[in-house]
C-alpha cells in the first residue's frame, strides 16, 4: 500500500489529483480545509473506482493542525509515500488599494502552507530514504497579470523553496517537483475566465483553458516511479501561455 496526501483536495485541480492517485492505486488522505461536503463527494467518486480515500479537514496554515494531521496519518497508516501541496487561494488587488492582511492571507497559505506540510513529510520521508513531493506553483510566478503581486509572489517563493528543498532531500532519495498550472477551469478563475475569454484564449498557444484532470495527470506522472529521474523541477502545464 502507497499513500499520497492531497491538501486542498475537495475542488477543482485538488479533485482531479485525488482521483488521479487513486486511480494509480494510492491510498489517498484527503486534505481540505471548510467543505465537508464537497470533501465527501470526491472520497465517494473514489470509492466508485475502488479506490480508498480518507478525509482530514486542517487548515495547511495552521502549524498545530499540520502537526495533528501528520500525527493522525501516523497513527492510521504509519507511512507517507507521497505529499502533493495544492491548496492556495487568490485574491487579486492593485497593490496600492490592497491591505496588509491581503499579502498575508495569501503568504500564509500558499508559501506557509507549502512549507508547514513539507516539513513534516520530510522527517517521515527522510526516515524511510524515500518519498515524492509535488507543490503547486502557477503561471503567474513568471508571468503575472495585473493585480497579481501577491499571489505572483507567493508562487515564486513555492518555486524557489520546491528547488531549494530538493537539493536538501535529493541525498536521502526523496524528489521534489513543482507544477505551475495555467489558467484551468475550476472555481478560482471563474471570475478571470467570465471577463474576456476571447483575449484569454488569445494569450494562450492551444486557444482554451486546461481542465483540472491535465494538470492532474503531470502531478500523478511526478508522483509514481515513471520519473524516477525528475527532481527540482517546475513542470508547466498551461497550453503555452504567452507573456503580454
Ligand atoms: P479551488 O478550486 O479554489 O480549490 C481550492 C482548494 O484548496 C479547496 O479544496 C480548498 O478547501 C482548499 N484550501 C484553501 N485554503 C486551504 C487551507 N488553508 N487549508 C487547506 N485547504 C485549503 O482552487 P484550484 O483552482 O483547484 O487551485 C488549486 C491550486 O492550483 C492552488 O494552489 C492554485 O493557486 C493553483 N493554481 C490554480 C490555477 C487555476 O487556473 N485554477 C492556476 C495556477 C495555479 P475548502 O473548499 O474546504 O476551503
Amino acid at each position: 500500500m502507497k499513500t499520497a496526501l492531497v491538501t486542498g483536495g475537495s475542488r477543482g485541480i485538488g479533485a482531479a489529483i485525488v482521483l488521479a492517485l487513486a486511480r494509480k492505486g494510492f491510498t489517498v488522505i484527503l486534505n481540505y480545509r471548510s467543505d465537508d461536503a464537497a470533501a465527501s463527494g470526491v472520497a465517494e467518486q473514489v470509492a466508485a473506482l475502488g479506490g480508498e480515500c480518507v478525509l482530514a479537514r486542517a487548515d495547511v496554515s495552521d502549524v498545530a493542525q499540520v502537526d495533528a494531521l501528520f500525527a493522525d496519518i501516523d497513527s492510521r497508516f504509519g507511512q507517507l509515500d507521497v505529499l502533493v501541496c495544492n491548496a492556495g487561494v487568490l485574491r487579486d488587488t492593485l497593490l496600492g488599494a490592497s491591505e496588509p492582511a491581503d499579502f498575508d492571507d495569501i503568504f500564509s497559505v500558499n508559501i506557509s502552507g507549502v512549507v508547514n506540510c513539507c516539513r513534516q513529510a520530510s522527517r517521515r520521508m527522510v526516515a524511510r530514504r524515500r518519498g515524492a513531493i509535488v507543490n503547486m506553483s502557477s503561471v503567474a510566478a513568471t508571468r503575472p497579470g495585473r493585480g497579481q503581486s501577491n499571489y505572483a509572489a507567493s508562487k515564486g517563493a513555492v518555486e524557489a523553496f520546491t528547488k531549494a528543498l530538493a537539493v536538501e532531500l535529493a541525498p536521502r532519495g526523496i524528489r521534489v517537483n513543482a507544477v505551475a498550472p495555467g489558467v484551468i477551469e475550476t472555481d478560482m478563475t471563474r471570475d478571470i475566465r467570465a471577463l474576456a475569454p476571447q483575449e484569454l484564449n488569445k494569450r494562450i498557444l492551444l486557444r482554451r483553458v486546461g481542465g483540472a484532470h491535465e494538470v492532474a495527470a503531470v502531478v500523478a506522472f511526478l508522483c509514481g516511479d515513471e520519473a524516477s529521474y525528475v527532481t527540482a523541477q517546475v513542470w508547466h502545464v498551461d497550453g503555452g501561455f504567452k507573456a503580454e
